[in-house]
């Protein structure tokens, strides 16, 4: 089953993202009120009489940037043509056709790919009537009057967008792939990492002469791995001017990590393991996320022979008492250890995603168990009887016992050390929690 994609293009202002935001209809609301507040996506999906889309606003990968209209005009059309199995052509009634369109409909015939011109702010029909004039563009399949706003005329428009899916789609055509967070303090090379992976990537957007490639949570395939970089916008939109670029790189980064199932915590091996960075991982890991910490710029260090091994006891001390986090000395600039850092990230998340068999479970961790119980208490004693994992998103085991409030930290850990030496939790917290039997 494939992932059906519709792109959304057209110029500033035509209603394209409130069309957008239609089209991943209640999904979005539901998000939105759980982080409290709005976001600001390019990327959802929806669905339309049972078949499930993935809808692109290609115009909010690429607004705001500086570049001049053509360039403009290019990277957006090319990103629709690339990825979109139907395009949507949106233009305004109330304006009528503009210079801007013309240009749009100029780049839009180089591809055979189906679009359909969308009359966008027909709210009423006397408005509707007008969109007559957009047959002069002379580009799409047909004109549909709609209005974003109210919503009439989307259903009709989704009819027949529908007809071209190849199938019913997919809910959720991430489901499975791992979605990754690259978080950490500016300067550390989290775009330049990000940047790396691209150029191994499928393309997305051709590469023409000048422009940076986007990616917000585009799904990339570099050193063999498929997987997705989850909100990369943060560092996109540093180089424009705001008063608040502070708040919102800080609060991208928390919604990336919030959606990420491994964040990659990238360090300035020149500036060591600073404040911001243990409160991230503090954050991941109460997230429950999987962590890596890459320190990047390691060519610019002198090196001798423990200086690895110093360098990541000071960060195991800094950000304790988390020590199950790997970490991998990088350079994006001379392209050292870039591989095994993707191969670390996956591999965190293989472990987190790991279903261990009760089975498994007990015949290794109950003889830990025998071998040091549970202190008594009170003169009670505490007995252990199974353990199973819970079918829960992350890992979650449920130890049933007698007295399951006699379970004291330092035993807890213990427990977690034992889970730890006979499963590779490598990267990801875990949970134990403890109930009565
Ligand atoms: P974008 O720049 O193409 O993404 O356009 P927006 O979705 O941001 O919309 C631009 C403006 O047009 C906003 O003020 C919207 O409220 C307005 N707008 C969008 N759709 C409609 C519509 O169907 N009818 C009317 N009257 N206004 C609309
Ligand atoms: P970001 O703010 O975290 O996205 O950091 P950037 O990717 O913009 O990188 C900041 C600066 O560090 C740029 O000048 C990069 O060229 C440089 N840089 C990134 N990675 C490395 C590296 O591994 N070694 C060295 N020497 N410089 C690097």
């Amino acid at each position: 089953m494939s992932s059906n994609i519709i792109a959304i293009v057209g110029r500033p202002n035509v209603g394209k993202s409130t069309l957008f935001n239609r089209l991943i209809g209640q999904r979005k609301a539901i998000m939105d009120n759980v982080s409290g507040v709005t976001r600001d996506r390019s990327y959802g999906h929806g669905d339309w009489t049972g078949k499930y889309y993935t809808v692109i606003d290609t115009g909010g990968y690429v607004h705001g940037s500086d570049d001049i209209f053509e360039e403009e005009i290019n990277k957006q059309v090319n990103l629709a043509i690339q990825e979109a199995d139907v395009i949507l052509f949106m233009v305004d009634v109330e304006a009528g056709v503009t210079a801007l369109d013309e240009e749009f409909a100029n780049v839009l015939r180089r591809t055979d790919k189906p679009i359909y011109v969308v009359a966008n702010k027909a709210d009423t029909n006397a408005r509707g009537y007008q969109m007559g004039e957009f047959y002069a563009l002379g580009i799409g399949e047909e004109i549909f009057p709609i209005s974003s706003q109210n919503g009439s005329g989307t259903g009709e428009l989704l009819d027949e967008v529908v007809k071209h899916f190849k199938d019913e789609g997919v809910e959720d055509p991430d489901a499975g792939i791992p979605k990754i967070a690259v978080l950490g303090r500016p300067n550390a090379g989290k775009s330049s990492f990000v940047n790396l992976l691209l150029g191994e990537e499928r393309n997305i957007v051709t590469d023409q002469a000048g422009t940076t490639r986007d990616a917000i949570h585009s799904r990339y395939n570099a050193y063999g791995k498929e997987f997705i970089i989850v909100d990369t916008a943060g560092l996109r939109r540093k180089s424009k001017v705001s008063e608040d670029i502070e708040f919102y790189s800080v609060m991208r980064a928390i919604r990336a990590l919030e959606e990420a199932d491994v964040c990659i915590v990238m360090l300035d091996a020149t500036r060591g393991i600073e404040a911001q960075d243990v409160n991230i991982i503090a954050l991941a890991e109460k997230n429950r996320k999987g962590i890596v910490i890459l320190v990047n710029k390691w060519d610019l260090v002198e090196k001798e022979t423990n200086t690895t091994k110093e360098f990541e006891e000071e960060i195991l001390e800094r950000i304790a008492p988390i020590k199950y986090v790997p970490v991998v000395f990088t350079s994006v600039l001379t392209k050292q250890r870039i591989h095994k850092a993707v191969e670390k990230a996956m591999e965190v998340y293989d472990n987190k995603t790991r279903k261990i068999p009760t089975s498994k479970l007990n015949d290794l961790i109950l003889p830990e168990i025998e071998r040091y119980p549970p202190p008594a208490i009170k003169g009670k004693f505490v007995k252990i009887k199974y353990i199973t994992q819970l079918p829960t998103h992350n890992p979650t085991f449920a130890f049933f016992c007698n007295l399951p409030q006699y379970i004291k930290e330092p035993y807890m850990r213990y427990l977690e050390n034992s889970m730890r030496k006979h499963f590779d939790f490598e990267g990801v917290p875990i949970k134990l929690i403890f109930r009565k039997k």
